[in-house]
């Protein structure tokens, strides 16, 4: 399945959560065995090279891909989840919303130092929740292997807010 095949199964819906806001819907690739199976693939294809120890998934679109991908690499699965939503003892960060502040956490036990992290969400726009999610793997001392995405909103700057770290999506927007 080309990549071209993989952004036909993405659906814009525009005007939602709210006004002004095109919303990009993943779930008629979901609904598509062979879309999403030839997703996990290029993922796991892009994932290779940066030989990492583990994936960190971004609540909750990221659980999908990051759980695919983190069977198909046989890889730890660790959950990056908003603020109390972690049953054991956790880090957590502030990060910022269009309107105010939100956490994210992860098990205080996630992350081994040294160890290389896959971070994984679907959509990349502003970068602010997936740079939260790189701030939690270096407070444990651990390392950003790569940030990865399905989608990435260019316009929006994404990478910036990512800084150095390596940053590979598969469409972009
Ligand atoms: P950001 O922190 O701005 O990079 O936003 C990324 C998070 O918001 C991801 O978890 C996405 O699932 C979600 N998101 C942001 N913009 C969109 C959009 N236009 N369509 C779908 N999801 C989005």
């Amino acid at each position: 399945m080309t990549l071209q095949e993989i952004r036909s199964l993405i659906r814009d819906v525009p005007d939602f959560p709210k006004p002004g806001i095109v919303f990009k819907d993943i779930t008629p690739l979901l609904a598509h065995p062979a879309g999403f199976s030839a997703t996990i693939d290029r993922l796991a294809e892009r994932a290779a090279g940066s030989s990492p120890d583990g994936i960190l998934a971004i609540e909750s679109r990221g659980f999908i891909f990051g759980a695919a991908l983190a069977n198909r690499l046989r890889l730890p699965l660790q959950l990056v989840r908003k603020s109390g939503k972690l049953p054991r003892e956790s880090i957590s960060t502030r990060y910022e919303l269009e309107y105010g502040f939100d956490h994210l956490e992860v098990h205080a036990d996630a992350i081994e130092p040294a160890g290389r992290y896959l971070i994984v969400d679907d959509v990349i726009a502003t970068g602010g929740t997936a740079a939260a999610a790189a701030r939690l793997v270096r407070q444990q001392q651990g390392i950003v292997a790569s940030c990865m995405f399905v989608l990435e909103l260019s316009f929006l700057n994404g990478r910036e807010a990512l800084g150095d770290l390596p940053v590979v999506s598969l469409l972009r927007f």
